[in-house]
């Protein structure tokens, strides 16, 4: 019997090895379970914030540029290196932003601009950043090269260029849409002993840059009696160019740069003398350069006594399919 009782318990003990052996598996696998578990949620986490910081880098940007362009207008100082100050004021707002996801989430997060530049689009800029997130033992590294619009309705950037250039002749006034020059175009025009720069007395052009929708822009002029340029005008639209400059040169006060960049109208006041027949082009690059060249009248709009007029060279009379002479 003591005999049958101990084969029984050796047995029993030989049954019982697998169930041990079943047992520490089954315990590790719950251990396995939650530590996935927690990684999954540390990677969620990781996840969410880039993404986060993706799509809110253009927002960022955007009001960026709104403040930075907001103080050029105001002071009428150029900036020295827009690129430069754009980066780091953008820095600067990545920095704060990185802040808060460290006091709320205990996440990591460093966004660092590496640049921003002229983009081929000349109303986008091209920003450049690395984001890095961590959260316990899981890293999310990232590099993105971002294309963010300078012409969102949402956050309205004024042309810097008008405000850099009259600042001491006079300076310019601006509405809620236009920027009315006054004199300070005439004065400007005259010390570049322009033939009869006073075409521009009360002369205006837009205040916000604006991509012109009527594209081929050849149509400006194709339409009947000029309807879409005089459409152009009136909403103040901008257009793409070779010779005009770029945004970031804008804010540096140059109105030509290597950039593929825009150009708009300035457009005389539609009182101005009708004996004048021609007059500084009226294209925002070719009076704010240096050596600027004339262009002749082009009626666009009679009414009443007011005559709504351009003077333009044949080159871009030739862009927006407007006769020559
Ligand atoms: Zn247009
Ligand atoms: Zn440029």
């Amino acid at each position: 019997m003591d005999q049958k009782g101990y084969v029984m318990s050796g047995l029993s003990f030989l049954l019982a090895i697998p169930a041990i052996f079943l047992v520490a598996v089954l315990v590790d696998m719950v251990h396995i379970g939650s530590e996935s578990q927690s990684r999954v949620l540390q990677s969620d986490a990781t996840f969410y914030a880039a993404e986060d910081i993706e799509f809110n880098t253009p927002i960022i940007t955007e009001k960026t540029l709104q403040k930075i362009t907001q103080t050029v207008i105001q002071s009428g100082k150029p900036l020295e290196d827009s690129r430069l100050d754009i980066k780091n004021a953008l820095q600067g707002e990545m920095d704060s932003l990185s802040k808060k996801y460290s006091e709320n989430g205990g996440i990591n997060v460093k966004c660092t601009i590496l640049s921003v530049d002229s983009s081929p689009d000349p109303f986008k800029i091209r920003v450049k950043s690395t984001v890095y997130v961590n959260k316990g033992s899981i890293t999310h590294n990232e590099s993105l090269s971002q294309d963010i619009s300078i012409i969102d309705t949402n956050y309205p950037i004024p042309d810097p260029i008008p405000f850099i250039k009259c600042k001491s002749y006079g300076g310019i006034t601006n509405t809620s849409t236009k920027i009315c020059y006054g004199s300070s175009l005439v004065n400007f025009l005259k010390t570049k002993n322009m033939t009869n720069a006073e075409a521009y007395e009360n002369s205006s052009s837009s205040l916000f840059i604006k991509k012109c929708p009527y594209d081929p822009y050849i149509g400006h002029g194709n339409s009947k009696s000029f309807i879409v340029l005089k459409n152009c005008i009136e909403t103040g639209y901008f257009h793409e160019s070779s010779d005009g400059a770029c945004f970031l040169c804008r804010l540096e006060g140059k109105a030509t740069c290597p950039h593929y960049g825009f150009e708009t109208f300035i457009v005389p006041s539609n009182s101005s003398n009708l004996n004048i027949k021609s007059a500084p082009c009226s294209i925002d690059h070719v009076i704010f350069n240096e050596t600027s060249y004339p262009g002749k009248e082009i009626t666009y709009y009679v009414y009443g006594v007011n005559h709504y007029r351009l003077f333009l060279d044949n080159g871009h009379r030739q862009k927006y399919g407007l006769p020559m002479y």
